[in-house]
């Protein structure tokens, strides 16, 4: 089956579900005589958690799937339920920020050792000792839209045993399935583009079953199960998945060519640019390089916050993913509390700013930004 048709496609948890819809059960009781089993919520196995996780490992090819009630949870499991103290975990330098925190302020403090890297292979290659037993990435990344070879990467990986992990959200299923990649475990924030109409906070983690149900048997302590309304929301969300995020990378597409050749517009940031580090990359990778870009402007030509305040139809905020247009300066928001000097050996400057297109008409979103540009030139 396609893409599009796994996205509309009823999914069948029981016999029992003949319509087109999954009904929403909003029980936390079950009848354990007849089936012999228990569902519960924080088991992850309910009929509304499995019509829903079934659907996005289908869309990635994986064997199985589980959601969360956050991407944080996704990932936070998925790295507790793997690694063990003594462990050695390899990220990159350039990752979510929560995803940061939880592996200094958490992984650390329990004895796991943890490499930051760049994301070319021969430096995560570099980096792998006789304790590595997890290499996470994310590609693209947040917030300037690096690429890792995830081909490269999963063969360096498998040779020496090593588990693999991406964060897939900035790509989505419908450009980038990393487990056809040969990547173990792919990751997502639901929150942005399977959800996509910003008004849903979930998480998915797919792979090969072995791994599924070790994350799912720590899933039960942690606890971050989605509720059977939201998985409805999920699933109601998927069904228009392919043609919405199309829609964003023909956007995108459109947009990056006008800020690209705008004057005051010093350098953009996007896997889908011949000038882009590894675009001969993202081509035999990626189906589409995303919707998701950053720019930054020539030194001093204009207010941030009067770029920002100038907006109209683009929306200034920390999100991405859903089908309007935001922009999120990095600077002010997400990396606000790190330290200056960490800020500029990362390049997260005053004057950049991350988009996140969505699916209005293309030229009302530039016309939009370039309006608010000539309002804010200094
Ligand atoms: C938003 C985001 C997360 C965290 O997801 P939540 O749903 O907010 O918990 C993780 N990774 C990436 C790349 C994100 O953009």
């Amino acid at each position: 089956m396609k893409f599009s048709s796994k996205c509309v496609r009823p999914i069948k948890a029981t016999g029992e579900c003949q319509t087109t819809n999954t009904p929403i059960y909003a029980s936390t009781v079950s009848r354990f005589i007849d089936s012999g089993q228990q569902y519960y919520p924080r088991y992850f196995n309910t009929i509304n958690q499995e019509t829903i996780s079934t659907k996005i490992a289908s869309l990635e090819s994986a064997e199985k799937g589980i959601v969360f009630s956050s991407g944080m949870a996704a990932i936070s499991t998925t790295l507790m339920a793997l690694l063990r103290p003594g462990d050695h975990l390899i990220v990159l330098k350039e990752m979510y920020g929560g995803t940061i925190a939880f592996v200094e302020e958490k992984l650390k403090l329990i004895g796991i050792n943890v490499s930051y890297v760049d994301t070319a292979t021969e430096f995560i290659k570099d980096e792998i000792n006789e304790k590595t037993t997890m290499i996470m990435v994310e590609s693209p990344t947040n917030p300037f839209l690096s690429i890792v070879d995830l081909r490269a990467l999963a063969a360096v990986a498998k040779a020496k045993n090593i588990i693999t992990v991406i964060d897939n959200t900035f790509a989505s299923p419908v450009n980038q399935r990393p487990i056809e990649l040969g990547i173990d475990i792919s990751i997502h924030s639901g929150t942005k583009f399977l959800s996509g109409h910003s008004d849903l906070c979930c998480g998915a983690v797919v792979g090969q079953e072995k791994y599924i149900s070790i994350i799912q048997h720590h899933a039960h302590h942690f606890g971050g199960c989605l509720n059977p309304l939201d998985c409805y929301l999920l699933d109601r969300s998927l069904k228009t998945l392919d043609i919405r995020v199309k829609q964003q990378n023909l956007n995108a597409k459109k947009l990056v060519g006008f800020l690209n050749s705008h004057e005051i517009v010093g350098r953009v940031y996007y896997p889908g640019l011949p000038e882009h580090q590894r675009s001969h990359i993202v081509e035999t990778q990626m189906d589409a390089p995303g919707s998701v870009l950053s720019l930054k402007f020539k030194n001093n030509s204009i207010s941030i916050t009067q770029f920002l305040n100038s907006l109209n139809l683009v929306t200034p905020g920390i999100s991405l993913g859903g089908i309007e247009t935001t922009v999120c300066s990095p600077y002010l928001t997400s990396h606000h509390k790190m330290p200056e000097q960490k800020r500029k050996e990362l390049g997260i400057t005053r004057d950049l700013l991350r988009f996140s297109i969505g699916i209005e008409a293309w030229d009302d979103i530039a016309n939009d930004i370039f309006k608010a540009i000539e309002i804010a030139r200094v």
